[in-house]
């Protein structure tokens, strides 16, 4: 393949500026594809040389006809021999594809009648998806198709398959990142100084670039993934190390509340702190009577405390004569934090302490009110959700902001809680600040991800907490749930029936599960009321379907994985969720989370339909404890960091290929990222250029996306 246009502006040795140049320099390239390209994402060279795989296909390794084996993934050469259309429920269309390879001949369903084109007898294709069995002879249900081609099949034997949006094609999106990769890949710098290169044991830059779109073997390709995991993870060490200097830089207001004032909050709480809530209640007492501002992350299980806990901390801003800000990421929950504080510091009319709550639904002379009582100091607390962050929230005197449930926020947005803080002389003052989460992030994870902040850990419940007894059943056991789930609601209990996520379109996944959910009410359930949740419905309908279950007008809510981490059903007892296997632990375990909320023992039932007949460890865990630190911890072992560092844990939407690594590869990048930071801060040393370009590159794309 040849190289690019050549680029008229760009100066040939600088390949780095030169990759700035937009798509529309590469043959093939109109303006119309260019916008294609911008939808996801893509704007020049240097966004395409970045755009890694989403999977690959490894040539060498595929199957024949002849050698599939049921409920594996399989990818297959194959002739189309035979392909006509069938009509069926609603007028729609399938295609029935007939395949050979010379080995034997599968009869594959295509319910997707846009294929048509493609699978045209004769042509020779690629099919990817999982062996199934239909009426008692082996099938393929088909994930992608694509039209082979000849040439990566005869060159390169693991071929890359790029996340795709109309308009883009596997083929050409291959034909362009070839062009880049060839020409460019090798001739960029390494932003990395050699010394770190050699001591961490990287691949050269410029040939991870090349082997992660076009791997020469599995092995360059596992050097090539750590290599660009290593630089993400480098790069967000090293400005989360900025933020904790950043932070630090400004002091903060000592807030200090005298133990008597403290010990009569204590005694005016509904029940005693747990240990737990009493040790982290004295580490931020410590924490916010110092000028270095407070910067905590409080992780605990759903359930745990954590309200309470912040409410603690209030209390000593209260006392100290600052006010506090909570913000919530969506209005139940803020409401629901509103109503708890309420009861606390103003249980009655003449209350001293004036609460209130700001959501982007308040009218606007409330607002205008609240605004007002916030700039001149007589509102003490106020609740939220993001517009709390809105320009016109000013504060006479913030001493403490405290963010729940951290991952659906991002750094900017604690950044611009920060902002909030001034002092008498209007002078910049941070506000101490307490970050809650009910995801158990592994430690090693929770600093590189938070770093930048200090960790306490509600690690024990509160007394009479119902316990939740969790059952693995076999694939073929399926009856034996739903006769449980009966019984339970038959006693007057409800039930959730989680669905698993088995295709990657939202889409198709909505229809399978609606159709499950058919046959779930008509040959299973007929005697009791069911609901449905997915994804692809409207929120209204999503919080009818809701409000309906709490009511316990439907007794069984069918869904997909879409039940929301607040949803509240104290009736509800029994979880069943099928294909278990599926799901990463912590999603289990929140999922888990939704039963054991009353007054009634409570049940998960685990379904695995994995075709190896080992017990999967993962749900033997699930089996085992019901401590989401102990689960997040095997999850990492067992499936590694990917899970937690997916953009919607993290927060942060450059962190392409870390989710590759493994925990040596983060701790090898926390490691040197300290060395680098301690000596050169700034990276305004010649040699750390490359540095300082990489870790801007990261956290302008990075940080501060809400998902
Ligand atoms: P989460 O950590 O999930 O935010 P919450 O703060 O909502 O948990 O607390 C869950 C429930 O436990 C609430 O109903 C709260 O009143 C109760 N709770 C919290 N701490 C204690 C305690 N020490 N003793 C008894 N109940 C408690
Ligand atoms: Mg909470």
């Amino acid at each position: 393949m040849q190289g690019p246009r050549p680029l008229r502006a760009a100066d040939p040795v600088d390949a780095n500026a030169a990759l700035e140049a937009p798509l529309t320099v590469l043959r093939g390239v109109g303006p119309e594809t260019a916008k294609d390209f911008e939808r996801v994402g893509l704007t020049t060279l240097n966004d395409l040389l970045h755009y890694y795989p989403r999977r690959y296909d490894n040539y060498a390794r595929m199957k024949t006809i002849n050698r599939l084996q049921y409920g594996e993934e399989c990818t297959l050469i194959a002739t189309v021999t035979d392909m006509h259309e069938r009509k069926f429920r609603g007028n729609r269309t399938m295609l029935q594809v007939t395949l050979s390879d010379g080995t034997g001949t599968i009869e594959v369903t295509e319910f997707n009648p846009y294929r048509k084109q493609l699978l045209t007898p004769g042509r020779q294709v690629v099919v990817s998806g999982k062996v199934d069995q239909y009426l008692g002879r082996l099938t393929i249900k088909p994930r992608e198709w694509e039209k082979l081609d000849v040439e990566l099949l005869n060159t390169g034997r693991i071929v890359p398959v790029y996340g795709l949006t109309e308009g883009l094609y596997q083929r050409s999106l291959r034909n362009l990142t070839a062009q880049v990769t060839n020409y460019w890949a090798r001739r960029q710098t390494d932003p990395l100084p050699a010394e770190i290169v050699s001591r961490a044991g990287l691949m050269a830059y410029g040939d991870a670039l090349a082997q992660i779109h076009f791997p020469d073997n599995e092995t360059a390709l596992a050097d090539a993934q750590h290599r660009l995991a290593f630089d993400e993870l480098f790069a967000l060490q090293i400005g989360v190390l900025r933020q904790r200097r950043d932070w630090q830089a400004t002091p903060a207001r000592p807030l200090a509340i005298p133990d008597a004032g403290f010990d009569s909050f204590l005694k005016s709480l509904p029940y005693p702190l747990t240990g737990a809530q009493q040790r982290v209640v004295a580490e931020i007492r410590a924490d916010v009577a110092r000028t270095t501002p407070m910067n905590r992350l409080l992780q605990g299980d759903v359930g745990s405390g954590k309200t309470i806990v912040a409410a603690a901390a209030m209390a000593i801003a209260l006392a100290a004569g600052a006010q506090a800000a909570l913000m919530a990421p969506t209005s139940i929950l803020a409401e629901q934090h509103y109503r708890t504080l309420l009861r606390l510091f103003a249980p009655d009319e003449q209350a001293a302490v004036a609460v209130r709550l700001l959501q982007g639904s308040t009218p606007a002379a409330e607002k205008a009110e609240i605004l007002a009582g916030l700039r001149d100091g007589t509102i003490r607390i106020v609740v939220g959700t993001h517009a709390l962050l809105e320009d016109p929230v000013e504060f006479a005197a913030l001493g403490l902001a405290v963010i729940d449930e951290q991952h659906r926020f991002g750094v900017a947005q604690r950044a611009s809680l920060r902002a909030k803080g001034r002092g008498s002389d209007g002078t910049a003052v941070s506000p101490h600040l307490l970050v809650m989460t009910a995801t158990p992030i592994p430690r090693t994870l929770a600093l590189t991800v938070f770093g930048d902040l200090d960790l306490s850990i509600l690690d024990e419940m509160p007394p009479g907490r119902q316990p939740i007894t969790t059952y693995l059943l076999h694939a073929n056991e399926r009856e034996r749930g739903y006769a449980f789930v009966r019984r339970e609601v038959a006693k007057g209990r409800q039930a959730y029936l989680i669905f698993p996520l088995v295709e990657e379109s939202e889409k198709i996944e909505a229809r399978a599960a609606v159709e499950e959910y058919a046959r779930l009410q008509k040959d299973i359930f007929p005697e009791f009321q069911l609901g449905l949740l997915h994804g692809r419905m409207k929120p209204d309908d999503k919080d009818a379907v809701m409000a309906a279950f709490k009511a316990n007008e439907t007794q069984i809510l069918v869904s997909t994985s879409v039940v929301e981490v607040g949803v509240d059903v104290p009736n509800a007892t029994v979880i069943l969720i099928d294909g278990a296997n599926r799901f990463g632990l912590s999603q289990l375990h929140q999922f888990r989370g939704r039963v054991g909320r009353g007054e009634h023992a409570s049940y998960c039932l685990l379904t695995s339909d994995s075709p190896d007949p080992t017990p999967d460890a993962r749900l033997q865990a699930m089996e085992q404890t019901q401590d989401g630190f102990v689960l997040a911890e095997k999850d990492l072992e067992l499936r590694g960091p990917g899970d937690f560092l997916g953009t919607r844990q993290a927060g942060f939407a450059a962190l392409q290929a870390a989710g590759l690594g493994d925990v040596a590869t983060i701790e090898k990048a926390r490691r040197e990222a300290r060395l680098i930071f301690e000596v050169d801060p700034e990276l305004m040393t010649p040699e750390h250029a490359g540095i300082r370009k990489l870790v801007d590159a990261f956290w302008q794309t990075g940080s501060g996306d809400v998902s």
